[in-house]
This record gives C-alpha cells, structure tokens and sequence, in this order.
C-alpha cells in the first residue's frame, strides 16, 4: 500500500495531510480498502516505463522477485479462462501462500483459509502451481533476458507498470503484495482449484520423467 506522503496529499489533500495527519491517518485505518482502491484509481494511467533507467540498472527487480498480476490485468476469470490463460501463456504462476505468512494488515483476508493464492510471473526454477517454500532468493523471473522482458509493456502484469523506476534504483512501487492479495480475495476458490489441477499434473509429469530415466 502506497503510503508517501505525496499520495496521501493526492487522496486527502494537501492541507490536510500538513495540518492533520493522525486525522488521516486514522480515517486510513477505518477503511484501508477504500484507500488502496483510490490510490490505484489515480495511477490507472501512470506510464512508468523508463527503458534507459532499466537497462543500466539491470533488471535488479525482475532478479529479486518477478512482479504480480492484478485480476484487472486478465480478461476471463472463470476457471476455464484462467486454466486456458495459464497453459497458453506458460510464464505466470499460481502462488499458494500459507496463512501465518501474513503481515498485520493482511490478516482479515488471510484468516478465510489455510492458503492464500495469488497470480505472479513465474521465475526460471519453479511450476505454474509454487508453494512459497519452493521459491528461493535471486530466482529471477523468467521472461527477464539479458536484452531485458521478453513481454511489452502494455502485456506486462500491474506489479510491472506501477514500479516507478528511479536513477538511484530505489524504485517505488505503487502495487506492492498487499495490494495484490487485496485483488484476487474474491477468486480465491477458482485459484485454488486452479492449483489443485496445475500441480497434480506438473507432479504427474515429474514422476513420468523419473520413471523414463530409470527405464
Ligand atoms: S524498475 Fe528499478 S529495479 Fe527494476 S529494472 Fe528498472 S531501475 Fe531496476
Ligand atoms: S514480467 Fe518482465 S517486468 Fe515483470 S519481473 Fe518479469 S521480466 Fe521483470
């Protein structure tokens, strides 16, 4: 959740921000929901995409974590559209998070279930179906190649178009992963299922592979 000073002023204004913020900030904890939508409301349109700041840096960010998928970002969420999505595509995953990994302001949603599931881009050493024991540190993101993401901007997920490059690299996000598990609350069950099905099918095709060596 964007919480800068210089998005408060645009949510709350600027007096107020400079002359109330316990005021503000208490009317953020009434309702964190409506802020966040709010927020991400204003930088619908926000055009990041600094292609020179990014190819010096590296893709530093594409090497830590490949970014998240906002629901807004796909088309058909029903289970068929999802499933056909995720094998047409091949580079976006499905998360399963336990419950306990939730930080404070993620509780109320993490306590429908003993999971938690999300869409990201997937890294080069994991399935579509990842359980978030599985990812490691500096697994980068799969579509990052050495001549940068192999997807346009206008294809890439919202966790992609709303990092604000900046020059010295501390770039700012505008959809960070509370955001995200905010977003996809309402289609957790078609995500679940999604996983179930994806991770059955990708073990199947392990044990396959195994037995073909051993032949
Ligand atoms: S957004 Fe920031 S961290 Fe990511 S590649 Fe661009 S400059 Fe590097
Ligand atoms: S999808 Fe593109 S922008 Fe996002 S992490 Fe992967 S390489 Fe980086």
């Amino acid at each position: 959740m964007d919480l800068s000073r210089e998005t408060l002023k645009m949510i709350f204004g600027k007096e107020r921000v400079e002359d109330d913020i316990f005021g503000v900030a208490q009317e953020l904890l009434k309702n964190p929901k409506g802020y966040r939508q709010k927020v991400l409301k204003y930088y619908e349109n926000e055009k990041a995409e600094n292609p020179e700041i990014c190819k010096e840096c590296g893709g530093k960010c594409c090497i830590s974590a490949p970014c998240h998928w906002r629901p807004q970002d796909i088309e058909d969420l029903s289970y068929d559209g999802l499933k056909k999505l995720l094998e047409d595509k091949k580079y976006i995953s499905i998360l399963q998070m336990p419950s306990e990994v939730c930080e404070c302001c993620l509780r109320e949603v993490f306590a429908t279930g003993d999971y938690y599931y999300v869409l990201r881009t997937r890294t080069r050493g994991t399935g579509i179906a990842v359980i978030k024991a599985e990812i490691h540190r500096d697994d980068p993101c799969m579509l990052l190649k050495p001549d940068g993401c192999q997807i346009s901007f206008q294809e890439r997920p919202r966790g992609a178009r709303l990092l604000i490059p900046m020059k010295n690299y501390k770039c700012k996000s505008l959809y960070d992963f509370d955001d995200c598990v905010y977003d996809w609350e309402d289609y957790q069950e078609v995500l679940s299922e999604l996983f179930q099905y994806f991770r059955e099918k990708e073990q199947r095709q392990i044990a396959a592979e195994k037995n073909d060596v051993h032949l």
